[in-house]
């Protein structure tokens, strides 16, 4: 709000037929006009109704708006991305994507609000303030809410253990370098399940029934916000106390087993091996034909900066070397190429069928050959 000054003076009025202003502009004047100088009292306030920019700002701003049908199920990766780099920036950056302008709806009440009052040019001149008005008013927290309406999707704690299972070769008799039993045992120890627990024989069933591949502790995506620090200072542990899905999972050759058990362990903390399930290339989700929201009723572990009681090691999960891999060769495809060795056909370019012996499929950019 300005307030403007007059003199009470008419012949001054008559000098001056723009109004004051400020008193010591009013005072200036009168001094370069060479008149006696009149004591504060002796001007006038004629008006203080002069509106600024400011006058029009909302008292409630809320930028962004997420419909219930607005939800990351798709945003895997995107997720994934804030997993690995403990932060939530690349969801930050979707949101700058996605929404594009999203001061636009106030500006234009604002601008016709100060229209009204002839104040065109005031919002022309502020129109930077005016936007820095809202964004640090702004309440709405777009990711928040479409983490909300998100599904419980599955991730898993790689524990970095690789279960050994039958091997075959052409012209050999199938043969195993550890016995199942050798490896129920293993993988009992890591989960702490004694050999009298009722629990045994599920995991029993679960390891010979995947025979190889990776074991994980499955969980839902419940609170993605606690897995999260945003600290270069990262969690030193993870426990898992409830019931979980543990699985085996052979995501190269796709395979494997899930069962579910009631959990009381601890590890150290390896941000690598939390994985969502979704980003393996063949996810338990893609093995079983089940519902992104298989793991719905487990729980969630709990994250802690406090070390590990017990002495366990994990090894960096085969996976997000896997995913990292995978990402590559998405790259390359969208970048207009393709990969030798990446065995996703969708990832190549006018592959065609060979009928001369061996018959397949041949990719002619890379020579990536799929056998029949
Ligand atoms: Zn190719």
């Amino acid at each position: 709000m300005k307030t403007i000054y007059n003199v009470l003076n008419a012949e001054d009025i008559q000098l001056n037929d723009e109004p004051f202003n400020t008193e010591e502009e009013a005072i200036k004047f009168k001094e370069e006009q060479e008149f006696v100088l009149f004591p504060p009292e002796g001007l006038q306030i004629v008006s203080e109704e002069v509106k600024t920019w400011e006058d029009f700002m909302p008292t409630y701003v809320s930028l962004y708006y997420v419909d219930y049908n607005s939800d990351l199920d798709h945003e895997t990766k995107t997720l994934q991305e804030c997993l690995s780099q403990n932060s939530m920036c690349p969801l930050d950056e979707k949101i700058w994507d996605w929404w594009d302008f999203p001061e636009e709806y106030y500006l234009k009440d604002i601008l016709e609000a100060m229209r009204q009052e002839g104040l065109e040019c005031e919002y022309d001149e502020h129109l930077d303030e005016i936007r820095d008005y809202l964004y640090e008013h702004d309440t709405s927290d777009p990711i928040h809410d479409l983490l909300r309406n998100t599904t419980s999707l599955a991730i898993y704690y790689d524990l970095g253990y690789q279960v050994d299972g039958w091997h075959e070769a052409f012209l050999c008799e199938p043969w195993r370098n550890t016995s199942e039993e050798d490896e129920v045992s293993n993988v009992a120890k890591i989960l702490g399940i004694s050999r009298d627990s009722k629990q045994w024989k599920d995991l029993e069933t679960m390891v010979c029934q995947a025979d190889s591949g990776e074991l994980r502790i499955y969980f839902p995506m419940d609170d993605l916000e606690a897995l999260i620090n945003n600290d270069v200072n990262d969690f030193k542990s993870i426990r898992f106390k409830g019931r979980f899905a543990v699985g085996v999972i052979d995501v190269v050759r796709g395979g494997g087993d899930v069962c579910e058990l009631d959990l009381d362990v601890e590890f150290p903390f390896v941000r690598a091996n939390l994985i969502f399930s979704d980003c393996d290339h063949y996810s338990w989700e893609d093995i079983a034909g089940t519902y992104t929201d298989w793991c719905k009723n487990y729980h969630m572990p709990v994250l802690s900066m406090d070390e590990p009681k017990s002495d366990i090691e994990i090894a960096e999960s085969s996976s997000s070397a896997e995913i990292k891999r995978q990402a590559q060769y998405e790259a390359t495809y969208r970048a207009g190429g393709c990969t030798l060795g990446d065995t996703d056909i969708r990832r190549h370019r006018g592959v065609y069928y060979r009928n001369d012996f061996p018959c397949g499929s041949v990719c002619p950019h890379c020579g990536q050959f799929w056998i029949d």
